[in-house]
């Protein structure tokens, strides 16, 4: 195993170097700036009066400066970032410099759609490509990220309940307890009261409860399918004719469709609604990496008799086609849609980064990417297995998906060592951290996911050092107490550092906060 040890700079932040005044400027890149507010000036209005308190820095400086601050940091660059669920999917990189191109990010939103057909092109095609992989009948791309997705269809599903008159009546959606957090918040936001099924032994929906919750108040119900736990909902079809039974949707959180991407459709499981995270399953970055999308799917469910379908009900424009004038344009929602949850129609970038994945990958490799994603989560727990320190909770003898969440509880009980502990050890071990204490209902949850891209080297390497660290939580348990070592910050006061008056969430307020203290 490579040795690890992360740089440690005692770097200053950017506004509290020195002034080197106007001369160190790139002279051409103030030409340009001129002439360009020349050209396209910058209405009075949106100018801004006083300056930036930004220190003018040679080119060198400032180089030298975010390079040392990137090897302070670890990314999925340097090694893996085995994050459960929100896992760094692989990011080509033909991807970045095609969704960057000039012909994309030049383009603005108010722009005549004559002039934007290519971009309108791939749009449509991503919506066409995304129905066909969910199993829809159609899509909209307007939301900005997964949460932003799921608001967007529970909003879709209170707006159809109120179109057929029973807004009073139908008030609950169900949510099982392993779902991601967004989903009840969501479900919370759109106006329900959120009611939450337990998880049964075997990994799946308890069957008892779900039936005992559904009655004539639900709404809809959200669910994750593999879910959080990397495990396929057996009982999905069971589950879908029992809401349809008391006339609720079925809302699918594709987030993570890399479980199952190719080899099933949420559509063909009895969903009506599903969003897709292209910053996930998609390749496109997230976590710093530029903004998302949570593009949202549905079925042409009849609402009543009004003559409209879901798709009709659904936030946001559509990229359309006319086929006799030959134009891709856009069809802004109508007075029965959920309408506009944000100012523009969409994150366009993340979209195209999508379309770019898809398109390089083609059916066959998408299908390829969920069977690698799949077996490396085997395979790792084929490594794990006979563990004491670590324990494999809910669906027993089950294969995972794309994740698995393993328990340190068996090590904790024995040696005092937590979940926290074990994410520093892998920290000073070179890798990332894996998601922790989540889904709630695994004690002191390790939830591992390595995607599709990681090799088998790194997968083993990780293994060991889960080993590695249960051997020496049972020889000396203070010792991972001190955990991490050769990172550039050490273990942090997580309360404190969370605390609002802790953080100063701009330099402005720092200052400020300096000055009195
Ligand atoms: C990441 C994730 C979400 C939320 O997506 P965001 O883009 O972070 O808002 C929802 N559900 C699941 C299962 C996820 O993994």
């Amino acid at each position: 195993m490579r040795e690890y040890v992360q740089a440690r700079w005692s770097e200053p932040l950017i506004m509290e170097y020195p002034d080197r005044g106007p001369a160190v400027y790139a002279a051409p890149l103030e030409e340009d700036l001129e002439r360009l507010n020349r050209e396209r000036p910058v209405p009075e209005s949106l100018l801004r009066r006083d300056p930036p308190e930004i220190p003018r820095l040679t080119e060198t400086e400032l180089i030298r400066h975010y390079t040392r601050l990137s090897q302070m940091s670890y990314g999925v660059d340097q090694g893996p970032v085995p994050l459960g669920s929100c896992t760094m999917k692989y990011n080509p990189r033909v991807a970045l410099e095609l969704a960057f191109d000039d012909r994309v990010t030049g383009l603005h939103p108010h722009m005549p759609v004559e002039e934007v057909q290519g971009l309108l092109q791939m749009l449509y095609e991503l919506q066409e490509w995304l129905a066909h992989i969910t199993g829809m009948d159609g899509c909209i791309l307007h939301p900005a990220a997964g949460a932003h997705g799921e608001l967007a269809g529970t909003l879709t599903i209170r707006r159809y309940h109120g179109l057929l008159g029973r807004a009073g009546v139908k008030d609950e959606i169900i949510v099982p307890d392993s779902a991601h957090g967004t989903n009840p918040a969501s479900a919370a936001m759109a106006g329900f009261r959120v009611v939450e099924i337990p998880t049964a032994e075997d990994g799946n929906v308890d069957m008892g409860a779900l039936k005992a919750a559904v009655g004539e108040r639900t709404a809809g119900l959200m669910i994750t399918n593999p879910s959080t736990l990397g495990l396929f909902e057996e009982h999905i079809l069971e589950i879908a004719d029992l809401i349809h039974g008391v006339g609720g949707l079925l809302y699918y959180d594709g987030a993570n469709l890399n479980g199952i991407m190719g080899y099933a459709r949420p559509g063909d499981m009895g969903f009506d609604i599903a969003h897709l995270n292209v910053h996930k399953t998609f390749s496109a970055p997230h976590g710093g990496g530029g903004p998302g999308a949570g593009p949202v799917c549905a079925k042409a469910v009849p609402v009543g008799d009004t003559g409209l379908t879901l798709l009709d009900l659904l936030p946001g424009p559509r990229v359309v086609y006319d086929e006799d004038e030959g134009l891709y344009t856009i069809r802004w929602p109508g007075r029965h849609s959920v309408g506009l949850i944000r100012a523009y129609p969409f994150n366009t970038i993340p979209l195209i980064w999508a379309y770019i994945y898809i398109l390089s990958m083609g059916p066959q490799g998408l299908r390829l990417a969920t069977e690698a994603a799949v077996a490396k989560t085997n395979y790792f727990l084929s490594l794990m297995k006979g563990s004491k320190g670590y324990s494999l909770p809910y669906g027993k003898g089950r294969p995972r998906k794309h994740e698995a969440v393993l328990s340190a509880e068996p090590l904790r009980r024995e040696t005092g060592v937590k979940a926290d502990d074990v994410a520093k050890g892998l920290l000073d071990r070179g890798f990332y951290a894996p998601t922790i204490y989540f889904p709630l209902i695994v004690d002191e949850a390790l939830m591992i996911e390595f995607t599709e891209t990681e090799t088998i080297e790194n997968i083993e390497a990780y293994a060991e050092a889960l080993k590695e660290i249960e051997e020496i939580s049972k020889r000396n348990p203070q010792e991972p107490k001190k955990w991490p070592l050769k990172t550039s910050v050490g273990r942090i006061d997580q309360v404190y550092a969370n605390h609002p008056r802790t953080m100063a969430p701009t330099w402005r307020v720092y200052l400020k906060r300096r000055q009195t203290g």
